[in-house]
């Protein structure tokens, strides 16, 4: 056995759990380490409580004088917690979060020295931002980018710093990471669903989007993880044959939980209370190894930074129990992979959630009304939707037989679906009494009683409605949800804007009551997008055969996926809404096309590497052990040796086999790779490595995995899979 997988087996197999003693109540602890409303009373003077709060609710500015006193208190609570440092903290287009920390420390001369934190440096920052992904943007414009505090989203303090999260925009204004246009989207949601919202409350004067995300995840040894080149540089293994056991007895689902994922479950939720992310559920997954972690659901912005927060410090409390967390949303071939669904909504400032049936059926057909409209706008830009899912990581699911496919379809249950019919044959025009009697108490009246009971739900589809929300499956476990929530904000925001005029002209110009007008426009809209609503197995091959017939979109690649990000129409809507310039959504689809191009390059060497330098070796080590036996064979049996080695011979040819074609696929790989990179145009030089150059994966772990399963266990190099998937 390799000295290094030798090493790794040994120190995992002798790790003990890490205690985790935490005797405080979560309640306590929760919020501890965020300058939050309460914080903010105890610290801050009235007129900047004020000032701050108004800011996080309304969206008004917060003038400089403020600004002072605000920065003057975060430093004050800070330092009152061991803080020394502080840092802008932002979502750059890489995907991670980005941080540079500052000290309070400043000198003033005569060998003396302060700490200092004004409103200047709480407001704005210039880091030297210029490896960040920018598509272009900062070269075509001002080569400086600045950092801007973002006060709805509150600071906080993970060990010796003070994070302020920010937006991170260029001098000109463009968005360079993912949280301007997620703040964008969420105005556009909030201005078109208050104005829906009005036609049945006028007291509605905001509405927020919410999120609930659901983090899937695999824990493995870090000893482990770490002697496998392909986890340690691109988050999967590009080699490994299946183990006899995998997840086929289903015995790590909803199991009990390790005690060693348990301890370090226990201490990274103790780090979320302190930062104030509401985790609530913890469960295993379907795969061996595979857990799941998902918070009470929270205002978008502030889920969407806790969720970026969250992966950050699952991967340094994972550090401390000797642990190493994937969050790559296919570590292992041949068991499941990892999803991060995003439960979504709108809530009034009422307190109402908009897509949660009501009490009476004036509340149901507000209810109705932004159901309707949603699965309106996911039908109208299912491409798009597919789009924002897609990575090179996420290929491996999408359309994959374990997760959604690649065809957005919406699943509302069987009851929906009746209450869908029945508003399908309402009167054209104006409504007579008795109709409008019959639909308040017999369709829209029942709903919630119908909802109570409706639990039949359908684990393979996309975009499914579960009772209050929507939850969007198709996103990857690794993805910043900024991109999905952006795109889901902005299409239902646009569709309500829409419905609103079509809604106002026929009051207008028709004379119809409001809620006739209403029951016209969602009739439409019941016939107009049948096409999306599915209900059947998303993973059967009948599907794709019925998609296409209904004319949906089946984009399997992501380089094939990406082209509708910037479609006519998606550059029009985020125009429209005022969520992306067109050169914003260029540079974005630019980023991420060379992002893909960049990981199948990088799997593509790291494979090529392995192969050449793990495993040929290895295989050639055990060949030559063969060749040694069968001379021997030969030096006992004479001319009767062949019937005794045949065995060993076809084992020396067949391992001669295997090496001969990993030599020539990795070559041929090479060659393809050789052509792809001179590709000047991005699109192309994606669409080739996809193509002419991820083929070959396949192929050479097929000759490596048969050659795993030849070379005596004891001198192969890579940690298997069994190791990696079931050691505790
Ligand atoms: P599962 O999908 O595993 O069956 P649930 O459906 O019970 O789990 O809930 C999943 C997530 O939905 C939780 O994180 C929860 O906070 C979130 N959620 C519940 N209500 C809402 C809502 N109104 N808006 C957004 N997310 C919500
Ligand atoms: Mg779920």
């Amino acid at each position: 056995m390799s000295k290094i997988r030798f090493q790794a087996l040994i120190e995992a197999s002798n790790r003990k759990p890490i205690e985790v003693i935490e005797n405080t109540k979560r309640s306590v602890l929760f919020g501890e380490n965020v300058f939050n409303e309460n914080t903010m009373r105890q610290y801050l003077t009235n007129d900047a409580f004020k000032g701050v709060m108004s800011a996080m609710e309304l969206g008004t500015k917060i003038d400089r004088k403020i600004a002072d006193q605000v920065s003057s208190s975060m430093k004050e609570w800070a330092m009152s917690k061991g803080v020394t440092h502080y840092t802008h903290w932002f979502q750059p287009l890489t995907g991670g979060t980005a941080e540079k920390h500052d000290a309070f420390f400043e000198t003033i001369g005569n060998g003396m020295a302060i700490e200092k934190f004004g409103g200047d440096q709480l407001v704005q920052q210039e880091p030297d931002a210029s490896s960040f992904p920018n598509g272009g943007i900062r070269n075509t414009f001002e080569a400086r980018g600045y950092t801007a505090w973002d006060p709805t989203s509150p600071a906080f303090i993970y060990g010796t710093t003070l994070s302020i999260p920010t937006i991170f925009v260029s001098y000109t204004g463009e968005a360079l990471d993912y949280k301007t246009p997620l703040l964008r989207a969420l105005t556009a949601i909030d201005e078109a669903s208050t104005a829906v919202c009005k036609y049945f409350d006028k007291n509605v004067k905001r509405v927020s989007a919410s999120l609930g995300w659901e983090q899937e995840y695999f824990l493995i040894d870090k000893a482990l993880a770490n002697s496998r080149p392909d986890i340690t540089l691109t988050g999967r293994t590009l080699l490994g044959h299946s183990p006899a056991k995998g997840q086929q007895l289903d015995d790590h689902y909803f199991g009990s939980i390790p005690s060693r994922a348990l301890n370090y479950m226990r201490d990274l939720e103790t780090e979320c209370m302190l930062l104030g992310i509401p985790v609530k559920t913890r469960h295993n997954e379907v795969a061996p190894n595979q857990f799941e972690l998902a918070p009470i659901y929270e205002e978008c912005n502030l889920a969407v930074d806790h969720n970026s927060l969250l992966m950050d410090v699952m991967g340094k409390v994972a550090s401390r129990h000797q642990l190493k967390v994937l969050l790559h949303e296919k570590p292992f071939a041949g068991v499941n992979g990892s999803g991060k669904h995003n439960n979504w909504s709108l809530t009034t400032d009422t307190g109402v959630n908009l897509l949660g049936p009501g009490k009476t059926p004036m509340s149901n057909l507000q209810f109705l009304t932004f159901f309707i409209n949603t699965i309106k706008a996911v039908y109208d830009n299912e491409e798009l939707i597919r789009a924002v899912v897609a990575s090179a990581n996420n290929d491996h699911r999408l359309g994959a037989n374990e997760a959604p496919p690649a065809i957005i379809s919406v699943f509302i249950g069987e009851q929906l679906t009746k209450v869908l019919e029945e508003l399908e044959g309402v009167t054209n025009g104006k409504l007579s009494p008795e109709e409008k009697t019959d639909l308040k108490l017999n369709v829209v009246g029942k709903i919630p009683d119908v909802l109570l009971d409706n639990t039949d739900r359908n684990r393979t589809s996309p975009f499914a409605f579960t009772g209050n929300k929507f939850e969007f499956r198709a996103v990857g476990s690794f993805a910043n949800c900024a991109n999905p929530m952006t795109v889901l904000n902005t299409v239902v925001a646009k569709q309500l804007k829409d419905f609103k005029t079509e809604v106002d002209i026929l009051i207008e110009s028709q004379g119809l009551k409001k809620d006739e007008a209403i029951f016209n426009v969602l009739r439409e809209y019941i016939k107009a997008t049948k096409n999306i609503l599915f209900e059947g197995n998303g993973y059967g091959e009948a599907w794709e055969k019925e998609a296409k017939k209904r004319g949906l979109s089946n984009n399997k690649t992501t380089p094939e996926a990406l082209k509708a990000r910037i479609s006519k129409k998606s550059i029009a809507i985020f125009e429209e809404m005022n969520v992306m310039s067109i050169v914003e959504t260029e540079a974005r689809y630019e980023i991420e096309v060379e992002e893909y191009t960049k990981r199948i390059q990088i799997e593509s060497r790291v494979l090529g590497d392995i192969a050449g330098n793990h495993v040929v070796p290895t295989a050639v080590r055990y060949q030559n052990l063969l060749i040694e036996n069968v001379k021997g064979l030969k030096e006992i049996f004479g001319k009767d040796f062949e019937k005794q080695a045949a065995e060993q011979i076809k084992l020396i040819k067949g391992i001669s086999n295997h090496i001969k074609a990993i030599h020539l696929k990795v070559d041929e790989m090479i060659s393809a790779r050789k052509i792809a990179n001179v590709i000047e145009d991005a699109e192309e030089k994606a669409a080739s490595y996809c193509e002419d150059v991820k083929p070959f994966f396949d192929e050479i772990r097929y000759h490596c995995d048969k050659l795993e399963l030849m070379v005596d266990d004891e001198l192969w190099p890579l940690t298997k899979y069994r190791e990696l998937l079931f050691t505790r």
